[in-house]
Order: C-alpha cells, then sequence, then structure tokens
C-alpha cells in the first residue's frame, strides 16, 4: 500500500495537466485563467484529501482521475448560475423560484426590446422626450379605475415611496394589527423609518376601531394607512375597519388614505371558488387615495411595483427623486405592459397568465395531469418506481392567499434502495434542477405548477437516477450531474 508521501509524489504537475490533450480541447471554449485556475484547484484539493486521510486513500488519484476532476471543475465554474428548474412544489407563487412565470406575450413583449432600441422615452408622435410611465399608465387605469399610476421596481419601494412622498417628517397611522413582516425582511415599521415618516401605532393586534384612528389623528397626521395582512391571519377575537369607514374618515378629516393590497389582484376570485381578496379596483373604489400592490404576486406579471390612485399624488410621486432610483427597466416595462393587455378580457387572462391559470385550475385537469406525469414515468422506468396518485394540497405562496390550501393531485413515488432524501437531492442537482416535496418516505410531484414538458424532463431524471443510484453521492451539491 502506498503511505502518503508516495501518493503526494504520484500527483502529476499542474502544467503536465494542462498540456493533456483532454485539457488542452477545453480552450476552445473557455479561458484558460479558468482551465489553470480549476487545475491547481483540484491538485491542491487532492492533495489535502491525501494528507487527511489517516489511511491510504482508497481512490487511486491517477492522472484520467484528476483530467476527469479538472473537466468537471471548468464546467461547474462555467456553467451559468441562475438557472430554469422545474417546480414540483405546487407552490404558485413561490419566492425562491423567482414567483410569477410570466404568460407568453409578456415574454415575448421581453425579448422584442431586449435585442433592439425601443421608443421608451420618446413620443413618436411629437419626436420629443417621452416618459416611460407613459406606456402603461392608461392600461392600468382603466383596469383599476384609478386617474393615475405608475410602476416602480416592486411593492417594498412603492410603499417606501408614497411615505417619503407623503408623510416625510410626519406621522401616518396604522393599526397595530397590520405591522406585518412580508418575507425578505420588509417590515412596515422599518419601510416607515427609512421613509423618513413617523409611526402611530393605534389599536391592539387583534382589535382596531374606528375611534383608535380617530383619536390619533392630529395636526402631525399626515396619512391613514391599511395594510393587507397578506402572510397571515388573525383568528378568534378579531376585528378591523373597513377600507370604506378608513376612507370616509379620511374624506371627513381632509387626510389622504393609502392601502397596501400587497397582491395585486386584478379578477375576483371568489369565481373560481376561491376566497376573496382585495382587488385594486375595489380599493379605488372604496375611496382610498393611494394603492399599491406587487407585480409578481397574484398579478402574474414581472416583479414591480404598482401605485394607482389620485392623479395629483402620482403626480407628486413622479417628481420625488427616489423614483428615478427606483425605476423599471424596459424589460419590466414591456413585460407589465403586455400582462397588462391580456387584462383585458379576463377569460384570456385565466387561460394566459400561468399565476391565474395554475390557481383556478380545475382538479379533473390536475386528476389527468397527474396521471399523465404516471404514465411517462412508468414508461421510463417501467414497474420499478412504486407510484401512486393521492389527494393532497397545493399552496399559493408568495405572501398571498395564507389561507389558501387548493385541493390537487399529487404523484408519490418511491424509488426502491433510495432514500427519499437522497432522491430529492439528486432530482435538485440535474440539468435542470427538478424541485419536489417529501412527503414521509416519498417524493410529492404536484402537476399544478408544472410547466409543458416538465413531465418528460422529471421522467428522464428518475430514470438517470434509478440506472446509477449511486451516482452523485458526496458531489458537491449544485453541479452533480450537470452539463454532460
Ligand atoms: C408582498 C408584499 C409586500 C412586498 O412586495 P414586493 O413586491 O415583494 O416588494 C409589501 N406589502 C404587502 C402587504 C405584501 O404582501
Amino acid at each position: 500500500m502506498d503511505t502518503k508521501n508516495s501518493l503526494l509524489r504520484k500527483l502529476p504537475a499542474i502544467s503536465s495537466i494542462l498540456e493533456e490533450e483532454q485539457i488542452n480541447r477545453l480552450r476552445e471554449f473557455h479561458p484558460y485563467s479558468i482551465i489553470s485556475e480549476a487545475a491547481s484547484e483540484v491538485v491542491q484539493a487532492v492533495r489535502e484529501r491525501i494528507l487527511e486521510n489517516k489511511k491510504p486513500d482508497p481512490v487511486n488519484f491517477d492522472l484520467q482521475t484528476i483530467i476527469g476532476m479538472v473537466v468537471k471543475r471548468v464546467r461547474e465554474k462555467t456553467s451559468p448560475s441562475l438557472c430554469k428548474v422545474v417546480n414540483g412544489t405546487g407552490i404558485v407563487l413561490h419566492t425562491n423560484l423567482g414567483r410569477a412565470v410570466l404568460a407568453r406575450e409578456a415574454v415575448d413583449a421581453i425579448n422584442e426590446v431586449a435585442g433592439s432600441y425601443s421608443n421608451l422615452e420618446v413620443n413618436l408622435e411629437t419626436g420629443e422626450r417621452g416618459t416611460r410611465y407613459s406606456h402603461i399608465e392608461e392600461l392600468l387605469c382603466r383596469l383599476t379605475g384609478a386617474e393615475a399610476g405608475l410602476v416602480v421596481n416592486n411593492n417594498a419601494a412603492a410603499v417606501l415611496l408614497v411615505l417619503s412622498t407623503m408623510a416625510r417628517g410626519r406621522e401616518v397611522i396604522v393599526s397595530r394589527g397590520q405591522l406585518v413582516e412580508i418575507g425578505g425582511s420588509f417590515r412596515i415599521p422599518d419601510v416607515m423609518a427609512q421613509s423618513g415618516a413617523v409611526l402611530k401605532e393605534v389599536g391592539t393586534t387583534n382589535k382596531t376601531h374606528l375611534w383608535d384612528y380617530e383619536r390619533a389623528v392630529s395636526e402631525e397626521t399626515a396619512l391613514l394607512l391599511k395594510v393587507h395582512t397578506s402572510n397571515y391571519k388573525i383568528i378568534g377575537f378579531t376585528s378591523e375597519v373597513s377600507v370604506e369607514d378608513l376612507a370616509a374618515l379620511g374624506r371627513k378629516r381632509s387626510l389622504p388614505v393609502f392601502e397596501d393590497i400587497g397582491s395585486g389582484v386584478l379578477v375576483d376570485f371568489t369565481k373560481y371558488g376561491l376566497n376573496h381578496e382585495p382587488t385594486v379596483r375595489e380599493s379605488i373604489e372604496a375611496g382610498v387615495d393611494v394603492v399599491t400592490c406587487s407585480g409578481d404576486k397574484l398579478f402574474g406579471g414581472p416583479q414591480a411595483g404598482i401605485i394607482a390612485g389620485r392623479k395629483d399624488i402620482i403626480e407628486r410621486i413622479k417628481k420625488n427623486p427616489l423614483t428615478r432610483a427606483l425605476r423599471i427597466d424596459k424589460f419590466t416595462l414591456a413585460a407589465m405592459e403586455a400582462t397588462l393587455r391580456i387584462y383585458f378580457d379576463e377569460e384570456k387572462a385565466v387561460r394566459e397568465i400561468p399565476t391565474l391559470r395554475m390557481i383556478t385550475m380545475p382538479l379533473s385537469e390536475l386528476r389527468t395531469r397527474a396521471e399523465k406525469l404516471a404514465a411517462v414515468i412508468r414508461q421510463r422506468l417501467g414497474d420499478a418506481p412504486d407510484i401512486e396518485i393521492i389527494q393532497g394540497f397545493s399552496q399559493v405562496g408568495g405572501g398571498s392567499l395564507p389561507e389558501e390550501n387548493i385541493p390537487t393531485f399529487h404523484v408519490a413515488l418511491s424509488l426502491p434502495e433510495i432514500s427519499v432524501s437522497s432522491l430529492e437531492q439528486q432530482l435538485r442537482t440535474q440539468e435542470p434542477p427538478v424541485l419536489a416535496r417529501i412527503q414521509k418516505d416519498r417524493l410529492l410531484f404536484d402537476p399544478r405548477t408544472l410547466l409543458d414538458g416538465d413531465e418528460a424532463l422529471i421522467a428522464g431524471h428518475l430514470a438517470a437516477i434509478a440506472g446509477h443510484p449511486d451516482k452523485m453521492s458526496g458531489h458537491p451539491a449544485k453541479t452533480a450531474g450537470r452539463g454532460d
């Protein structure tokens, strides 16, 4: 058996690795600096492994093995980090998976402006300078009933802008039950502090009455704020003030009312058997002066923050220097415009905006899709996997419709001799990665969030994994199995 020292002596020199034919071929596609960096990292890693091992290493680090490791390392270093994944989790607006999937027309619109010049800020009629917001303002107004509107980077930015424009150095009255934190560190009190507005909290965690607001109004008050508690619900002995009542109080005391409704709903969800979610139009009709919401939650568009409301308020917001810092780019604008246009035909919106289509997908269709996935898997793997179609629940996610557990059908699966956690990990490190849920000792695939072609991808990955159950063990999670 080799001693440590003799193993170390056998290690090839980096320069000789770099002269190898297989390594040389990489230079056609990859920068030399990355290849030589990969070679030294691999040699260093092997050296450390030899030194750490008390017993002689069972793996023989011959030149061919090392070359293989270098090729793999170069691939890891050069393959894109941000990539498509298959969402089998059934969580429609999965924040970690990029929230809303865009409608085809929105994707095409991005493509169109990405590779060419556009009339982003020029009025083609007059030839004069225009504003980027003009492309969507009218659409936004028609769909929400608001007098004016604009779109910024995300809803967090929208809330910050409204507060900074209307309440800097003055008080904003808000219920204690609405001082929410939304995932990813958006907290109402913190945004308030950042905007320079002064938080004036009223009521209690579970109950706030109109007189709580009334009593708090003073010379210092700039704004009455209502925040939709998107991601949680207080149940039991509770009450909050309706937007109508708050708007009426605002009118009586000549104070503007601002509502952050969180999810930018434009259709009535109760028509599709779901719980009611406040729509932008309802808020405007209730008399709210300015409303903000996200573009990539239930609206189903690009990441953006929509601000809709009274014309004089929107004009002031447009003039706030912060607006320039938070402005959207042409891709967002293109996707936003295309998505808004789809909404003019609600049936089309529910059919073509993936978020809406997924959320409203009938149970019968989910069953058919689950059966199709199971069939495609059986086609590739025969009787090897244990597959069952079971009833379960999908979630909307993204801090929207918190109580909504929407019934679905899952494909529950296990493979012989592979633990469910290993199977989950191996699927997650394929190309493209597949994400699924673990329930007890089975993996669950929810057809609700699968897109066209995903069934074949899943079946292909499962076949590869079943053929080589141990292929990935011990390899770094992110890159194992990618890029062959
Ligand atoms: C999600 C949410 C936000 C933050 O919106 P982003 O678009 O993620 O910045 C703010 N307020 C409420 C009520 C929300 O639900």
